[in-house]
């Protein structure tokens, strides 16, 4: 297992090189792997920019709305509020889904006493579905992921739907920027810290953004920004659907055949919070069957499909107890396996580990990829965002050794930093600068 499934310093640079020439084929032309969207994201904060804006993030089973205060000094106050969207909207006519999160709006502004009247309110809204973006307030829905599936949107303009929701319940609230999460979380920070370049989100899936020099984009025909920069909109957990150059194993590519999209987004199958967990549980059905493991007992829980969850592997990494006991708890109450052997518990630990280095490990692979593109060995800030790089134990220095492994003195020069709340933050600031 350790020879499949440790990456060694040289496999690691034979990575950063190959992923560096993937970006320049999305910079390049459309259609390639690593799609490189650009984000119409033109200028970053200077922490100096001032106001309250709203905030609307939709992705998942929550969403939230919030209330952004730039006080500037490079000081944001946050407020908000989660809603659950009822499953009967995600599935009905697109009208009665943006209804809901126009009223989610107006009961949210109703609670804080916040009365637009006059003026309209700048909201920055973050939309974790795939759209062609036209404009920084414009773009087309292509295709509903994550359970969602309403008619009458496919092909429209999400941000157009959502205002026409806001007139129809005569809401002073205007979409001013439709956001990436990752694009939302490079902001957020670069308000408080302008050497911010990356945004990363190690969470459900994986992505990230970076600020790249527009003559780099040869495919972009619009008008060159005043800045030179656009943020680009990476979309790496595509990276590698060619499978050339990850270190896939017989794991991944079970989990990959077995997966809602089998042949898609490789990169984050290897590395995000969806996926580790399974990776896991096909080495242990794999040593079960070979009776090296739990003297060949297989329970019904873990015979089901994304049983062995990547939070359990946070707690396995953090069981430092002699004899593995909270292993030892999740294996019995969690997975149906009890009378666990300490040497049982001990291959566990050893697998999950070996999964998870490795993912730190091929994450630390794009944001050098990312870093050396830039050029900017000479120091930058990555923002990073997510469950699985804010929870899972030693994820982050894992990242920084591999960075050491790579660029040797240079990794000195970058900072991996939490950004926490970034997307919803981040829609805010970009609202601003969009006023
Ligand atoms: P999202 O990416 O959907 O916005 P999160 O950043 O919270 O949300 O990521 C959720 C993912 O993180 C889930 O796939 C889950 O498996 C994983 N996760 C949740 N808690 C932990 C934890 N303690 N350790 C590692 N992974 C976790």
């Amino acid at each position: 297992m350790e020879e499949l499934f440790i990456v060694g310093p040289t496999k690691l640079k034979e990575i950063v090189k190959h992923f560096v020439g993937e970006l320049q084929k999305g910079l390049d032309h459309e259609g390639a792997t690593v799609a490189m969207l650009p984000s119409f994201v033109t200028n970053r904060p200077t922490g100096k920019e001032v106001g309250s804006y709203l905030a609307l993030d939709l992705g998942g089973t929550n969403f939230r709305v919030c209330e952004v205060y730039l006080e500037g000094q490079s000081s944001v106050r946050l407020r908000q509020k989660k809603f659950t969207i009822p499953e009967e909207c995600k599935n009905a006519d697109g009208e009665v889904l943006f209804d809901f999160l126009a009223s989610s709006v107006e009961s949210f502004l109703k609670d804080s006493g916040v009365v637009p009247t006059g003026q309209n309110l700048e909201l920055g809204f973050t939309f974790s579905f795939p759209v062609n973006q036209t404009a920084l307030n414009a773009g087309n829905l292509l295709v509903w992921t994550k359970g969602f599936n309403c008619s009458n949107t496919e092909g429209r303009d999400v941000v157009e739907m959502l205002n026409e929701a806001f007139t129809r319940k005569g809401l002073k609230v205007k979409v001013a920027a439709l956001v990436n999460d990752t694009v939302g979380t490079l902001m957020s920070h670069a308000y408080n810290d302008p050497q911010t370049l990356v945004g990363v989100i190690l969470g459900t899936g994986t992505n990230a953004a970076y600020v790249e020099k527009i003559e780099n984009v040869k495919k972009w025909k619009g008008p060159k920004p005043a800045s030179g920069e656009m943020i680009i909109n990476c979309e790496w957990g595509a990276y590698d659907e060619e499978k050339a150059m990850l270190p896939l194993t017989q794991y991944d590519n079970k989990l990959d055949a077995e997966s809602q999209n089998p042949g898609q987004h490789i990169y984050e199958k290897m590395i995000s919070g969806m996926y580790l967990g399974e990776i896991c549980r096909n080495v242990f059905l794999d040593l079960i069957e070979k009776k090296y493991l739990f003297n060949g007992y297989l329970s019904e829980e873990l015979k089901k499909q994304n049983s062995f969850e990547t939070q359990y592997m946070s707690r396995i990494e953090r069981d430092y107890s002699a004899d593995l006991s909270d292993t030892k708890m999740i294996l019995q109450d969690l997975l149906g396996i009890p009378n666990t052997t300490a040497r049982d518990r001990r291959i566990v630990r050893r697998i999950v580990e070996l999964v998870g280095i490795r993912a730190a490990r091929l994450s630390a692979c794009c944001i050098a990829g990312l870093v050396t593109q830039m050029k900017k060995l000479d120091g930058c800030t990555v923002a990073i965002d997510g469950s699985v790089y804010e929870h899972y134990p030693h994820f982050g220095n894992r990242i920084k050794d591999a960075l050491h492994e790579l660029l040797g003195i240079f990794a000195e020069n970058i900072t991996l930093a939490l950004g926490k709340d970034g997307s919803g933050i981040g829609a805010g600031v970009i609202a601003a600068l969009a006023n």
